[in-house]
């Protein structure tokens, strides 16, 4: 049999929920901070990374997907996002267009890499880059929409670790200050590093092999950074305390390229005990210039989906479940094939899955299949039902069913919602077993709870107007649970 290639692997149901959830919630929120999404292409012309990520980096030396094709082009498969989208920004011309220009991207990227735990050689990345604006409020507004992402999916304790790493103005005085001073400290250095120190001094206060004490014991950016670095740094730092957002001066937070400038980040979430980033970003006023493009100042980040999602299933083992779609099962003959489309058409904005039966075979076998297939309800339209203009719903849990005209399923069919936080200082009146023929009881005893999320909420206001729900309501993995109780 055929398997898959090595390092890559197959997103399925039910997992691919969180994925859809993650992906929603971050492309909803870049939207709403008006950032559109551009798609580029899978492969780029190798040429483009090697400009852009650098020679001498372990991306470009070691990791590139590369090879020829058919005509001897080198080609790679794109092993990160902000090249791409400042290539795509070049050759459409859109710096000639208002700026700033902000994107959002997600999808598929690729490094050849040893596959090991939480990383594969086909990894899956959101980022969002805003090109032609220098305003330290830039920085702050892609550091504010991406703490609203995280925190609209649910993680708390976020702070950001920030370093200003300033620019061609100021940093060459940086850079020799730390070559000075990594000269009195060479025999403590790692191989890399004692190689490092000339060239590229800067990684070696991100490596992980050195000493922190004698990391920390460095000359730091921040105080070599010139006065307009220092007034951008300081415009972005008041902005975060204005918006509340925590954060930490990290002097090791550095990037080894020339081509980034001032502003670097990561969001750490304390819910991951140890101090591990989420994601990483800073500005890079210098890239397009180096791409051959006119001077742009740019910034952006970009954010690992394994591990985001990873993170949510550990913080949330409860998420996947409520996600589901409820799902429901047309029982029809032969001779109700076409009402059961025409009912499916017309349920088609309810949030449910609705499947219908194609075998063509007796009411009994099709709900045996409905049951099969973790039906809630089963909708069963025969000879009768047409003739009458009705449909029966039929709760498979407790077996209950009832006729309900045509016209009235949809209403009847409550939707799901994203939403999750309680919401108290709910009184549960009003609501009489006739409106909920299937699962009262247990309806009433969560009322007495107290507490509702807001979907549930949701579904006990369309009873209050005197809706009735079949099926029950529709409740998350988590209600289950506190149901069960
Ligand atoms: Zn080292
Ligand atoms: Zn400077």
């Amino acid at each position: 049999m055929i398997k898959s290639v090595k390092g890559t692997s197959d997103i399925t149901s039910p997992e691919v929920l969180l994925w859809q959830h993650v992906e929603k919630t971050m492309a909803t929120t870049a939207k709403a901070y008006g950032y559109e999404e551009i798609r580029t292409p899978t492969v780029e012309m190798e040429e483009l990374f090697s400009t852009s990520v650098g020679q001498g980096t372990d991306i470009v030396e070691k990791e590139m997907y590369a090879f020829p094709d058919k005509k001897g082009r080198h080609l790679v498969l794109r092993p990160e996002g902000t090249a791409a989208t400042c290539r795509a920004y070049l050759e459409h011309q859109m710096n000639l267009l208002p700026s700033p220009a902000k994107f959002y991207y997600m999808g598929s990227f690729f490094r050849y890499e040893q596959p090991q735990s939480g990383r594969k050689r086909e990894f899956h990345s959101f980022g969002v880059e805003a090109l032609g604006e220098q305003s330290p409020l830039q920085d702050a507004e892609v550091i504010d929409m991406v703490m609203t992402m995280l925190s609209r999916l649910g993680l708390s304790h976020l702070s950001v670790d920030v370093n200003s790493i300033g620019d061609d103005n100021c940093r060459p005085a940086y850079k020799e200050a730390l070559r000075t001073s990594l000269a009195t400290h060479e025999s403590e250095l790692c191989e890399d590093c004692r190689r490092r120190m000339t060239d590229n001094p800067l990684r070696v206060l991100d490596c992980k092999r050195e000493d922190p004490a004698l990391l920390e014991s460095l000359p730091k950016s921040a105080d070599y950074l010139c006065s307009d670095c220092e007034d951008h740094f300081h415009r972005l730092l008041s902005t975060l305390d204005s918006l509340k957002i925590p954060y930490r001066l990290n002097h090791r937070l550095v990037r080894g390229l020339d081509y980034y400038t001032r502003t670097v980040f990561e969001v750490i979430s304390e819910d991951l005990g140890a101090q591990n980033a989420l994601l990483g970003g800073g500005r890079y006023d210098y890239l397009i210039r180096h791409l051959g493009g006119p001077a742009t100042p740019a910034v952006g980040w970009g954010l690992g989906l394994e591990r985001l999602v990873s993170v949510l299933t550990a913080r949330y083992p409860e998420l996947l479940g409520s996600l589901a779609v409820p799902r429901g099962y047309i029982v029809h003959s032969d001779a109700t094939t076409a009402a059961a489309f025409q009912l499916r058409h017309a349920l088609a904005d309810t949030g449910w899955a609705l499947d219908l039966d194609v075998r063509q075979d007796g009411f009994g076998k099709q709900l045996a299949r409905a049951s099969k297939r973790g039906a809630r309800i089963a909708l069963i339209i025969g000879e009768d039902e047409v003739a009458a203009g009705t449909c029966t719903v039929k709760d498979l849990m407790s077996g209950s069913q009832t006729a309900v005209a045509l016209a009235d399923v949809a209403t009847c069919l409550v939707s799901p919602c994203d939403a999750r936080e309680p919401l108290d200082g709910f009184e549960p009146t009003q609501i009489t077993r006739k409106q909920m023929p299937c699962g009262y009881e247990r309806f009433a005893a969560f009322l007495k709870q107290g507490t509702l999320c807001s979907h549930l909420l949701r579904q006990v206001q369309k009873l209050r107007q005197g809706t009735t729900l079949w099926g029950g309501i529709v409740m998350s993995e988590r209600e289950r649970g506190s149901y069960a109780n």
